[in-house]
């Protein structure tokens, strides 16, 4: 134990500084950067260290300075037309050179879709661990080390996870769990260029972007959220059928999401947006109170569900105990 305590001291001196990734698309820095921000500041305050943010892409000044009005020590900027759209070889490339040049002793990033395909390259490359999706993030106090808590085996247990040896310590964190990070435009922060040697990707080349189909908006009038009870993906146009119908727009639970039958931004409740409309049509959906925070202000719930005993009903203000693909049916006959 004590050779092994030894080794982390000698660790800590070489590696210092909290590092977060800045995520931003169309010129807008991401709500998990600023999350990242704020935990992060809170993280470096805790060890005595500096906080710094790496932003990467090409005609990013304005983001850059944007980040300087936040509690930051340093932008790290790197800016090349190479890096105009997120390719994520060449991403974990440049975010590898960084970190191997300033040596953070912790890197947070976003778990978001690109955070996730670039954390786990950016890990194995420095042959460091890498605790995903992470909802709490502490400062261990007799150790100084990073205390990653995530859910496990389902969401049943929350698992608590160091990593003693390794540095950096890196964690991807879930969107929407920390408080944005204040802007002040008093705030001078310090931007830093840095020179990083960027090849042409020759695995993935980036022929077009396409905007993806509309996802849910927070303030749609009518919407129709999908749970597992659907039964399978192939379901779903039954459903749109009913949205086009009533003009409404289509939700999710985390379970159809997980299960891959729909996209995250899809994603209702504790962890994915937060919806007010004045109807919403919970199909299939059980009631886990992590779902229920995200509906729980809409006007009118009407909830379909084969378990009379389902959590949705005490919410809800109409309920129909049925099978929803049946009763599905009835209704596009019916409007
Ligand atoms: P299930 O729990 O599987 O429920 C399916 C329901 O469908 C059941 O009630 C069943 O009776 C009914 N059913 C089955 N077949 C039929 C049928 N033929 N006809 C009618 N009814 C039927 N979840 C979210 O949604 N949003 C979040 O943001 C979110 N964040 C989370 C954060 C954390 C930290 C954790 C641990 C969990 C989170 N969850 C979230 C997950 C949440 O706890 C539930 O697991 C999830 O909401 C369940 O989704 P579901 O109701 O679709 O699936």
């Amino acid at each position: 134990v004590f050779d092994e305590g030894q080794e982390i001291i000698q660790r800590k001196r070489e590696y210092r500084g909290v590092f977060i990734y800045c995520e931003h698309e169309n010129g807008c820095i991401k709500d998990v950067s600023l999350e990242l921000i704020c935990k992060g500041r809170e993280i470096a305050n805790q060890l005595g260290e500096e906080l710094s943010v790496i932003v990467i892409g090409h005609k990013i000044d304005n983001i850059a300075i944007e980040l300087t009005y936040y509690d930051v020590n340093k932008v790290i900027k790197v800016d090349n037309s190479l890096l105009e759209t997120f390719n994520e070889y060449l991403y974990v490339d440049v975010l590898e050179q960084i970190i191997n040049v300033f040596n953070p002793q912790i890197v947070l990033i976003g778990a978001t879709k690109y955070g996730m395909a670039l954390a786990p390259g950016v890990a194995t490359r420095l042959k460091t661990g890498l605790t995903a999706d992470c909802t709490e993030l502490e400062i261990e106090n007799e150790t100084g080390l990073l205390l990653q808590t995530r859910p496990a085996f389902g969401g049943n247990l929350l698992a608590r996870i160091i990593c003693p040896i390794h540095r950096p310590q890196m964690a991807t964190v879930r969107p929407g769990i920390f408080m944005p990070a204040n802007k002040e435009f008093e705030r001078k922060g310090f931007i830093e260029e840095v020179p990083v040697i960027i090849n042409k990707s020759e695995k993935v080349e980036i022929v077009e972007r396409v905007a993806k189909e509309s996802i849910c908006s927070s303030n749609a009038e009518i919407i129709i959220g999908i749970g597992k009870g659907i039964g399978k993906p192939e379901n779903i146009p039954m459903v749109k059928k009913l949205a086009n119908k009533l003009g409404a727009e289509l939700g999710a639970t985390r379970a159809v999401i997980d299960a891959g039958w729909m996209d995250c931004s899809y994603q209702i409740g504790q962890t994915g947006r937060v919806v007010s409309p004045k109807i919403y049509i919970a199909l299939g959906i059980s009631g886990a109170v992590q779902h229920t925070a995200g509906i729980i202000s809409s006007n009118t719930i009407i909830a379909i569900n084969r378990d009379k005993d389902a959590p949705i009903f005490k919410i809800a203000s109409i309920g129909i105990v049925g099978d929803v693909m049946e009763i599905l049916n009835l209704l596009l006959d019916e409007i």
